[in-house]
Parts: structure tokens; sequence; C-alpha cells
């Protein structure tokens, strides 16, 4: 392969990008597709499922793809600062580009509601932080009021720059495949990430890259479900913080997703979210952060009831990295913290022998 230096340029020709454009880059992308080997052993089916890492993009979540697109079109049209409402990743990649770009960034955040990492990240990228007694929603209605009176370059996923970098993971996809999956799952936020697969998706279809499209299921936490409720909600609550969003922004793009696809939306509670996050650390070394899981709770739960059928590939978008919410990670892990022992031979020996 080329010398690999970040999904603009490995993908260039199907990006709004030019010859001249300066690239704000930290080489996102490029992210493993991982095939699940003890998992679909123990569920006893005859499926493929294969997770797109994306907690290993230079951020830890899947937003740097969107953010390198989004950030050097707002640099190239000569913005010198963005904002964005957050649930966390938004900040904290908006934050890391901004400095690599030069530029300030604003991020709003809910207070006291963002994971431990993610508010490390944004507070050590320098990130002018404004905390604000209310949720997701209300950050988001703030910022799109806000930036009709301040020279500021909003960097949610209603930029359409955003959803173009994102679609790039579609791509990765099928390339790493040979073509598109069965069924690609999916956490649903904003709605965005769904937004962008499905443009990629399609885009690779159209120009006979890949020589199908794959359903699209859209996961959504129990507390935070607005598509599964067929209407948009007011006061969301999950554990899985990334996606506690009740008014999506992406409302009719993801919709169209879903019925172009001939997909689904369902939704799965924290206790299931955080059971399928567990499993994906316990049985395959793989640590995502609790909404990124919501992807492999829904797969689990539709190919047992045969919704995805038996023989099918199936690839789950795991979002973000664990290491973001070091905190719910531990508090799940409370029946099995590590006892104290002597410092000598003899009590560690013990403690070995009798865990064999
Ligand atoms: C942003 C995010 C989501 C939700 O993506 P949307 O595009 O808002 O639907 C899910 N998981 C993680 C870890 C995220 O950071």
């Amino acid at each position: 392969m080329a010398r690999y230096t970040g999904l603009i340029n490995r993908y260039r020709n199907r990006l709004p990008i030019s010859t001249e454009t300066r690239i704000i880059s930290l080489n996102e992308g490029n992210t493993p597709l991982i095939k699940l080997e003890n998992i679909p052993k123990l569920i006893d089916k005859d499926v493929e499922i294969y997770v797109k890492y994306e907690g290993l993009n230079p951020t830890g979540s899947f937003k740097d793809r969107g953010m390198t697109m989004a950030v050097t079109k707002a640099v190239e049209e000569g913005s010198e600062a963005i904002i964005c409402a957050s649930t966390g990743n938004t900040s904290a990649s908006a934050a890391a580009y901004a400095v690599r770009a030069g530029i300030r960034a604003f991020v709003l955040i809910p207070d006291g509601k963002i994971a431990l990492g993610k508010l490390a990240q944004t507070l050590m990228y320098g990130a002018e932080i404004i905390q604000i007694n209310g949720n997701f929603d209300q950050g988001m209605s703030l910022v799109k009021e806000v930036a009709k009176h301040a020279p500021v370059t909003i960097v949610n996923s209603i930029n359409p720059f955003r959803i173009e970098g994102q679609k790039t993971a579609a791509f990765e996809i099928v390339d790493d495949l040979g073509d598109a999956p069965d069924y690609h799952c999916l956490p649903v936020g904003n709605a965005g990430n769904i937004t962008a697969y499905w443009k990629g998706y399609t885009e690779y279809a159209v120009d006979k890259v890949a020589t199908k499209l794959p359903v699209m299921c859209g996961y959504q936490a129990a507390g935070a479900s607005p598509f599964v409720n067929g209407a948009m909600m007011d006061n969301p609550e999950t554990v899985a913080t990334a996606i506690r969003i009740g008014r999506p922004q992406s409302w009719d793009f993801a919709w169209n997703a879903q019925k172009e696809s001939g997909g689904w939306f369902d939704k799965f509670t924290d206790e299931q979210i955080l059971a399928a996050q567990k499993m994906l650390s316990y049985h395959e070394g793989i640590f995502c952060e609790p909404a990124s899981a919501t992807s492999l709770a829904g797969a689990l739960h539709d190919i047992n009831n045969g919704k995805i059928k038996e023989g099918s590939k199936i690839v789950c978008t795991l979002t973000g990295n664990g290491l973001k919410d070091p905190d719910t990670a531990i508090s799940q892990c409370k029946d099995t913290h590590p006892v104290t022992i002597e410092a000598n031979l003899d009590a560690v020996k013990k403690a070995i022998l009798d865990n064999m």
C-alpha cells in the first residue's frame, strides 16, 4: 500500500477536496476490521461477525473521520474558530483537530454527563469548554443559534463535510471484505453515522465497487430511542452517554437509510448494552465504550430471533474506545476486584495455584 497519511489522502477522489487544499489530518481512518472468533461459537450460530474498531482513531472514536474533513474545509473557507455541542467524543475530536490547524475550538458539553476520558482529552487539547446545565439536545440548539451571531463554524454532523469524512468507513469495509456485508449494525444517537455509512455504501454500489448494499440496523438505548418510538423525545437517559440523545439532527436521513436498505431500528436496555460490552472484552479481547456495544447487543438479539439470517456476513461498528469511560468499566467489575496479598513468593504461588 502507498504510504498512508489519513483518509482524505486515501479517498481524495471521492471527497470534495482539491489539490490546493491544506489537509488537516492526524492519520485517522484505516481502522481494523476484526473477525469475532469466540462469540459466534458461544451463541452456536453460523454467522460471520466483524467489528469495525473505530476506537483506534487518533482521539479514540469515529468522530475523527468527520472532523478531518470538517476542519479541513473550515480552514479552507478562512474560519478561525469551530464550535460543537457534544456528549464527549465530538468535543475531544474537534479540540484535537483545531490544535492541529491552529484555530480555536469551543465545545458545549452537558454538565456532569460526559465520560471521564473524553473530558480529560478535551482539557488536554486546550479547547474552550462551556458546560451547560442541560443535555446534548439543548446544547445543539444553542450552538445552531449562536453560530448565527458569532464567527464560528459548526462541526457537528449537521455539517455536511462530517458526513463526507465518515462515509469512508463504509469504503474501508468494502475494500477489506471485497464486497459489502449483508448487514451493518451500529449505535444511533444523532444519526450522522448511519447516514454516512449509507452514503458510502450507496456510492460504492453505484460505481460498482460493491455488488450489493447491506441491510442497515440502527440500535438505540431504551431510554433514548426516538427512532424506535417514531417521535423525538425530551429527557433521554442511558449509561451509554454517547447516544444519550432525544432529538437526532439527521432524522430524515436516518429514516431514509432504514427504508432504502430494508433495515430497522430497535432498542436495548442499559443492562443489555453493558452485557454486550463485557462480552466483547471478556471473550474477544476488544474493549469498546458502552454506546459502541449497542451494535453487538442488537446484532446478537436479531441473530437469535432469526431477523438476521444464518450464513450472513455482519459488520458491527464499535464507535469508540473502552478507555473513554473507565468509571463505567470499573463499576461493572465490582465482584472481580483484585485481592491483595502479602508480598512474598508463597503467597503469590498460592494465588496462582488456587486459580488454575
Ligand atoms: C457519536 C457517537 C455515537 C453516535 O453516533 P451518531 O452519528 O450521533 O448517531 C455512538 N457511539 C459513540 C462512541 C459516539 O461517539
